[in-house]
């Protein structure tokens, strides 16, 4: 392994590490990428899908709710869900090609550090915001791109869980290659790899489900580097500003920071 980190000897990580790496055929194969983006995208909807049909019947759940339309649309959850659904299958190809390349045939033995894994997952998680941030901010300004691209993730300006991944397949293929570049660049340990996907299926869906809890994960943040909710909603409805994911820095950075 050629990262940032060595695998260390860790009485926390070596024990799951061993337990995941048992399945290490399964964990190489071409189709496990897709398929645990689309399983584990799923499990962080569910969540917010419970709280959007409990929401109505209770009232402690209304102040974090950023629209007060709503969100109980039987036919648009079936939509989003088909629209994921056929984008993994497009994906497929890509992200298939690029894990054969950069990414390690054979799973390390030993586990990282706890630290080498929190360093890499933040590593990821900066470089993708960086890359997503060019690359979303060239298919709002570029009108073809955008028409083509990435109108279709714009169609709902009230956002919910699954919007997360609604978009076109080109739209998918964009987001998808940019989070695995990200690891394979970094040469991160397959664990970190892992964690980094599934912290940024987290935010993603977070940041589309339409609530602004106490407990969201930018309110956990200091200084507002992370915008959550409030801040990519806002993109939503405006369309020229917050650009970048997660982080607010290059927004701030290029004036396209909006907040209420
Ligand atoms: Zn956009
Ligand atoms: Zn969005």
């Amino acid at each position: 392994m050629n990262g940032t980190c060595q695998p260390g000897d860790n009485f926390l990580l070596q024990p799951i590490w061993a337990a995941i790496r048992s399945h290490e055929d399964l964990l190489l194969s071409k189709l496990f990428p897709t398929c645990f983006v689309f399983f584990a995208h799923l499990v962080a909807c569910l969540y917010f899908i419970l709280l959007d049909f409990m929401e109505p019947h209770v009232p402690c759940l209304w102040r974090y709710k950023l629209s007060s339309q709503d969100s109980r649309n039987t036919k648009a959850l079936w939509e989003c869900l088909w629209k994921t659904a056929s984008n993994q299958v497009v994906c497929i190809p890509s992200v298939s090609l690029l894990c054969t390349y950069l990414r390690p045939q054979r799973l390390p033995d030993k586990a990282p550090s706890c630290f080498c894994l929190a360093f890499e997952v933040v590593q990821c998680l900066l470089l993708f915001d960086a890359l997503y941030f060019c690359c979303h901010f060239l298919l709002h300004r570029v009108p073809y791109l955008y028409q083509k691209v990435h109108s279709v993730h714009h169609q709902y300006q009230e956002t919910f869980a699954l919007v997360a991944q609604y978009s076109s397949p080109w739209d998918a293929v964009i987001l998808q290659m940019t989070a695995f570049s990200c690891t394979a660049l970094l040469h991160c340990h397959p664990l970190s790899e892992m964690s980094f996907h599934l912290l940024n299926i987290w935010l993603s869906v977070e940041v589309h489900s339409g609530y602004d809890f106490p407990w969201a994960s930018h309110r956990m943040v200091p200084l507002g580097l992370l915008g959550g909710a409030p801040f990519h909603n806002l993109h939503h409805q405006q369309f020229k500003c917050n650009y970048a994911p997660y982080f607010t820095h290059w927004d701030r950075l290029f004036q396209t920071f909006h907040f209420t």
